[in-house]
């Protein structure tokens, strides 16, 4: 494992605060990265974390991360996140309430320089009970005047990824007949299953909950096979829509596609497998800049939630993507590398921010 101090030293993070409420024993982490186009915005996970240090480097991880989403998304936001070291006591509504509390207040002594939302292990709801204690919270429910839940948002947009790339790399106008392989019909998956059917696509899922494999089955009418097969599935896009790091020296040679277009975060295990997809000549869409479409309607909370602004934001995606792809085939360089480019761009930065 990295050394959190080493990776701190390296990774320009503007602020880090470690928190402990000794009311409520709430433990929490906090990491601005970047405000260079605006305050910080991330997610607030809570996650039962084996030591402090492993929570430090995934918060300094995840705020760098959401500077590079942010800004190549377009939006006038810079990355931050808080990581919650759960316990076992969040399970108690009363003192989960409280520690959301005290988490509201932290958050506002940082006078704005970054905003929460929600995140794996967070809910709306957790949103709600921040929002007592500071106005920097957003992601919250459609009834408190929020974007309420994003996956459909982001569903839209790695449909608007998929048509940029079906027509850049499989030279098609439409998706109709176009085989996609989804791992994972949750929120987005399913949503994203949807979409793609009425555009006419062949649509195959994945789930490793029994019971979302048969509900698909009914109500969709959708091709399924076993968690393992989806990578073997023949198809032309490959849609990660589940875990991280799925994309890796075992599951890589096994894939049929030409092109790797999901929401999952992180989904390289490592950064050479975006190079090793790059010499095996599949391209593929780099998840935060796939995967935007939720940051975006979380994000235009900010001005006050307007669904038609997120949804015609969101519909830019299909041009960053074509740009990425581009960039990458004009230099020569991996999307990755080319995603990370056009970021730096936005940031005014000429090197990466990682050192
Ligand atoms: P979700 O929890 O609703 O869905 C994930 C689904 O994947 C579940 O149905 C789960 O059973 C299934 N799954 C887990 N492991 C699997 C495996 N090995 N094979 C097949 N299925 C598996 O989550 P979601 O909100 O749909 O998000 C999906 C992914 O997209 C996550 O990585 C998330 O971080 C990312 N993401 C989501 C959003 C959003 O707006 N919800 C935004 C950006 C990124």
């Amino acid at each position: 494992m990295a050394d959190p101090l080493v990776f701190l030293a390296e990774h320009n993070h503007e602020q880090v605060e470690s928190y402990f409420d000794r009311a409520t024993g709430l433990r929490a982490w906090i990491a601005i990265h970047n405000t260079k186009l605006g305050p910080a915005l991330g997610g607030a996970r809570l996650w039962k974390y084996a030591s402090q240090q492993d929570a430090l480097l995934d918060v300094l991880r995840l705020s760098e991360g959401m500077t590079y989403k942010a800004a190549a998304a377009g939006l006038p936001h810079g990355g931050g996140k808080t990581v919650i070291l759960a316990d076992g006591q969040e399970h108690d509504p009363a003192i989960r309430a409280a520690r959301f509390h005290a988490l509201g207040r932290f958050i506002n002594e940082l006078g704005g320089r970054y905003i929460t939302a929600e995140d794996v292990g967070t809910t709306a709801a957790d949103m709600v009970e921040i929002r007592q204690s500071t106005r920097f919270v957003m992601g919250m429910p459609v009834e408190k005047g929020g974007g309420g839940d994003p996956s459909q948002m982001t569903a839209f947009g790695v449909l608007c990824g998929i048509k940029a790339l079906a027509e850049d790399v499989l030279e098609r106008e439409n998706l109709a007949g176009v085989r996609v392989a989804i791992q994972g019909l949750g929120k987005v998956g399913m949503a994203l299953a949807e979409y793609l059917m009425e555009a006419g696509a062949v649509v195959i899922g994945s789930d490793v909950r029994p019971e979302v494999v048969e509900a698909v089955k009914i109500r969709l009418k959708m091709q399924t096979v076993d968690t393992e097969a989806i990578y073997d599935v023949p198809c032309d896009i490959f849609a990660p829509c589940a875990m991280g790091a799925i994309l890796n020296d075992q599951t890589i040679p096994r894939l049929t596609c030409r092109i790797i277009a999901g929401s999952a975060n992180n989904q390289l295990a490592e950064e050479r497998h975006g190079h090793m997809l790059r010499e095996l000549g599949i391209v593929y869409a780099v998840d935060y800049v796939i995967n935007a479409g939720g940051l975006i309607n979380v994000s235009s909370e900010w001005t006050g939630y307007n669904k038609e602004q997120a949804h015609a934001k969101t519909a830019n995606i299909y041009h960053t993507i074509k740009r990425m792809l581009a960039l990458s085939r004009e230099q020569g360089i991996s999307t990755q590398s080319a995603a990370e480019q056009m970021a730096l761009e936005a940031l005014g930065e000429e090197r990466a921010l990682a050192s």
